[in-house]
């Protein structure tokens, strides 16, 4: 196998201490224990070394300018203020900083000094929220929504007993044909329901991929039974199947409407249980179908989809097999990548995404063979990061492309994005460079053909395609949303020659 990534990849497997890539401009800090370590040291001897003012401070951050024990200080305040304190600085001292970015890196320091302290000495990811958007420089308008009502860890089922009695008296749980019954979810889901006193009937017939003739079924049923909610325990498909079953039990609605809306009714409230870390669907607004009668999948979308409540357990995701881990890692990655590369993406967005992005990037390497309970906690929570990433940004052509993959060549939907992702990021390095190369620092690769070669590895699939099927797969992915929001300026020419490539 190729060199896969930077020597900067952390190679603790399990480390929680965030923020070290934004801080060092310098050599790579070994381990993030011992660089944790070292700097937690050098934080003290700095203290007791009592550097008492701002300007001694600077003096001493801009001789040394290595690392953030070096950066000390005992004030910080608001940005303004701080660039204010700055900008002072330069006038008492008569010392000229060169470049925005020299304060940038000051603000960073102070910003982060303070969060030690102030979080006795632990990283908040809080502070990664505040480091980015000093990097972004002025946002435009954006809108944030994300109303799901989300528990997530070890046990959460068992904590939504009063969460659950609020949405009725009847549930309609929703499953695939038999993993739900076998890791734990739908015992946990059945145990809630059963000590709050509600009834269920069980729809447990999702196919992976759902089509738009499975939901009516659900619907059906659901209709029949007359409940009051639905449950989707599952990965993406039998979540997704839920959301427009419930959707079907509160419209009548043909083919077409059902993709297009308007939805008259509201549909029953919708809880989400993911047994798999990858769509995110746990926390979207989108419903993804199979829709024979266009011959692709296509989307449900709409903001009544947003489930009220989402149960997130890793333990449930504990005895996944391989290649559903690998791939649903990877639509998780593809989630996180392309929502941050979007037209759409939003400052707020793009936080949640460089946040999933720096988990992927600890255990990308790992996903093969057994995992531990900590890994698949961080593979879950950085799944549904890049779920709230995609409820904000959208995807965009990656998975615009790939859904033709998985209709007429039956890759599941997470290696059909894999499979297209590496040529997507060469796009994206031309159009989007500076949040290309962040990527590949938090992911730690070198860049799109590191990427590509470590990609090769984990996804050795071969994909033959004619000549007939490119020009008809790029026909349709030119009529798609997916084009749009890529910000690249996509023509029928780059879909044919990404399609052709990984055709090879
Ligand atoms: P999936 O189709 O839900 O499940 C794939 C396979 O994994 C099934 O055989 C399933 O078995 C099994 N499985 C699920 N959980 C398991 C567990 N804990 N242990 C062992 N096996 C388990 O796969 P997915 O990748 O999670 O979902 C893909 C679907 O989601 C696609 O249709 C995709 O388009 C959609 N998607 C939706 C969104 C969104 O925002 N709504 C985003 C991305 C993708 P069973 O069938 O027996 O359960
Ligand atoms: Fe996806």
């Amino acid at each position: 196998m190729t060199a896969l990534v930077s020597e900067t990849r952390p190679v603790v497997q399990y480390e929680r201490v965030g923020v070290y890539k934004l801080l060092l401009d310098g050599p790579s800090p070994g381990t993030l224990r011992q660089f944790y370590d070292d700097t937690m040291k050098g934080l003290d001897e700095y203290d007791a070394a009592h550097h008492s003012s701002l300007v001694e401070t600077l003096e001493y951050y801009l001789s040394h300018r290595c690392s953030i024990k070096d950066t000390a200080v005992h004030e910080v305040v608001h940005r303004n203020t701080v660039l204010y304190k700055l900008n002072k600085i330069e006038t008492i001292t008569g010392k000229k900083l060169n470049e925005e970015e020299d304060k940038l890196d000051i603000l960073i320091a102070l910003k982060i000094k303070k969060l030690f302290f102030r979080t006795e000495r632990r990283m908040n990811r809080r502070a990664i929220v505040y480091i980015i958007n000093y990097r972004q420089g002025e946002f435009g308008m954006f809108t944030y929504e994300m109303p799901t009502k989300l528990y997530f860890g070890k046990g959460c089922v068992a904590q939504s007993v009063a969460d659950m009695a609020a949405l009725g008296k009847k549930a309609l749980i929703v499953t695939g044909r038999s993993s739900a019954k076998r890791n734990g979810s739908q015992d946990a889901v059945v145990a809630v329901l059963e000590s709050a006193g509600l009834g269920w009937v069980l729809f447990d017939e999702v196919e992976a991929n759902p089509s738009v003739e499975t939901v009516r079924n659900g619907a059906e049923l659901g209709r029949k039974e007359q409940v009051d909610f639905v449950i989707g325990i599952g990965g993406g498909s039998p979540m997704d199947a839920a959301k427009v079953i419930a959707l079907l039990c509160t419209n009548d609605l043909d083919d077409e409407m059902l993709f297009t809306g308007p939805y008259g009714a509201p549909p029953l409230p919708i809880v989400t249980v993911p047994t798999t870390s990858g769509t995110g669907s746990e926390v979207t607004k989108i419903s993804i179908l199979t829709n024979h009668k266009a011959g692709t999948k296509q989307g449900v979308k709409s903001p009544m989809l947003y489930p009220k409540l989402s149960l997130a357990d890793p333990s449930f995701t504990m005895g996944v097999p391989e290649h559903v881990t690998i791939d649903t890692a990877i639509d998780a990655l593809s989630h996180a990548i392309e929502g941050y590369m979007a037209k759409d993406a939003t400052p707020v967005s793009d936080v949640w995404a460089e946040e999933a992005l720096r988990f992927f990037g600890l255990h990308l390497t790992q996903l093969r063979g057994t995992l531990s309970y900590a890994v698949r906690e961080d593979l879950m929570y950085a799944s549904t990061l890049a779920g709230i990433v995609i409820s904000q940004a959208g995807t965009t052509l990656v998975h615009g492309m790939g859904y033709c993959l998985t209709y007429y060549r039956g890759f599941s939907h997470g290696r059909a994005n894999g499979l297209l992702l590496p040529q997507y990021m060469k796009l994206m390095e031309e159009s989007m460079a500076d949040k290309a190369q962040r990527v590949w620092e938090l992911l730690g690769f070198a860049g799109s053909d590191d990427f590509e070669a470590f990609m090769k590895d984990l996804m050795p699939d071969t994909v033959t395609l004619s000549e007939e099927e490119i020009e008809k797969f790029t026909t349709m992915v030119m009529k798609t949303a997916s084009v749009k929001a890529t910000s690249y300026d996509v023509t029928a020419g780059v879909v044919t020659r990404i399609y052709a490539h990984i055709s090879k």
